[in-house]
């Protein structure tokens, strides 16, 4: 575990961000809006009540700033769910232990991994996603890697979303073919942590918070980080979540940094959302996050609306993810015999999405060119 970022955390306790996001100024908002480089003090008066009133200038310079650095590009990838075998209980979650549904678990078979991603691949995608629960025995790192190999003969680009690592594991998964590593804190407080990871691994919060961090070590290209909105106060999440993603971008300088804005809206029956996260606030957030990681790519799940979704295409948003399913096997092999994870709310078709993002004046882009970059 990085001693630097748990430092980096320590120095801004939640009582702090939220005393300086509710005491920012106008004139606090107006220098964090004309600065080049932004302080964590700009980034809490960005995140503020008071910055409300100016969401439209944020808007127009996270419009710039994306522009300037990813051009008038949204990539586009797909999730591959292998297993949704799972032995952790994270009480937000629909694959979690304690929610049951035994008859519905389901890893897939090599054969099965195949024709999933014969299927994806059939559809135009070249980026995958693949995803598991948190299952060491029923599905050990070494079954992740093989997923990966297949995923590869598909695919110029495969990350994952699985359980944490040690750096051995992900060096292996490197020498596969893998390129992207996705983990979500879920949430940096540590109390509400503990409070919503009951059994297994993940409730090591030192052992997650430091995982991206190995991945990077061991030669990931794409680290992907993120809070899931909607369990803690989304002004210290988000701001959290910033300095993870900027303390990864100086410590794993070979590798680009990603933050997800995944926000809890449908969960189990047991969970009571303790911190909804409005529209409105989701699009400061993401605005605020731009303004202060101006490098940063931003990815949106099928977690939102469509038309909220194709709104937000302009505001900051690198790549997309559409047509998606969160069952093993969704595509073609079960249907809706498995067990989601959870409900989606953007069902377009990829070729739907795609058609929105160039509507929206970008153009999608299935192939990953750094990829193809780094072969030569
Ligand atoms: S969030 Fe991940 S680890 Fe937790 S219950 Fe869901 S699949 Fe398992």
């Amino acid at each position: 575990m990085s001693l630097e970022l748990l430092t980096e955390l320590n120095h801004w306790p939640a009582g702090r961000v939220r005393e300086m996001a509710a005491k920012a100024s106008p004139a606090d908002i107006d220098r964090a809006l004309k600065r080049e480089e932004r302080t964590p003090a700009d980034l809490c008066a960005l995140l503020s009540p008071a910055a409300v009133s100016r969401l439209e200038d944020m808007a127009r310079e996270a419009q710039r700033l994306t522009r300037w650095h990813f051009g008038r590009t949204i990539g586009m990838y797909v999730p591959l769910y292998i297993s949704n075998v799972c032995g952790a209980d994270c009480t937000y979650c629909g694959y979690a232990v304690r929610s049951g549904n035994k008859e519905k678990r389901r890893t897939l078979t090599e054969t099965e991994i195949r024709r999933e991603c014969e299927a994806l691949a059939a559809e135009g995608f070249q980026s995958v996603l693949l995803l598991t629960g948190e299952a060491r025995r029923a599905v050990p790192p070494s079954t992740i890697a093989d997923a990966a190999s297949i995923a590869r003969e598909y695919f110029p680009s495969v990350a994952v979303e699985i359980y944490s690592l040690d750096q051995p594991d992900y060096e292996e998964l490197y020498r596969r073919g893998v390129d992207g590593v996705t983990i979500y804190m879920e949430t940096y407080d540590r109390e509400t942590y503990g409070r919503v990871h009951l059994i297994g691994e993940k409730m090591d919060y030192d052992y997650r918070l430091g995982a991206s961090e190995r991945a990077g070590k061991a030669g990931i290209r794409r680290l992907s980080v993120g809070a899931l909105l909607g369990l803690f106060d989304w002004r210290v999440d988000g701001f959290w979540t910033a300095l993870h993603a900027r303390h990864l971008q100086r410590a794993c300088w070979q590798s680009s940094v990603s933050i997800s804005f995944p926000r809890l809206q449908h969960v189990p029956e047991r969970f009571d959302i303790p911190a909804l996260v409005t529209d409105k606030e989701l699009v400061q957030l993401m605005l605020a996050m731009r303004l202060f990681l101006p490098e940063a790519g931003f990815n949106l799940s099928t977690r939102e609306r469509p038309e909220f979704r194709d709104k937000l295409i302009p505001l900051g948003v690198t790549t997309m993810s559409a047509g998606s399913s969160t069952r093993p096997g969704g595509y073609t092999t079960y249907g809706e015999e498995t067990l989601e994870q959870f409900e989606i709310e953007d069902t377009r078709p990829p070729k739907e999405v795609a058609k929105a993002i160039r509507a929206a004046g970008y153009e999608p882009v299935w192939k990953d060119y750094d990829y193809a970059f780094d072969q030569e």
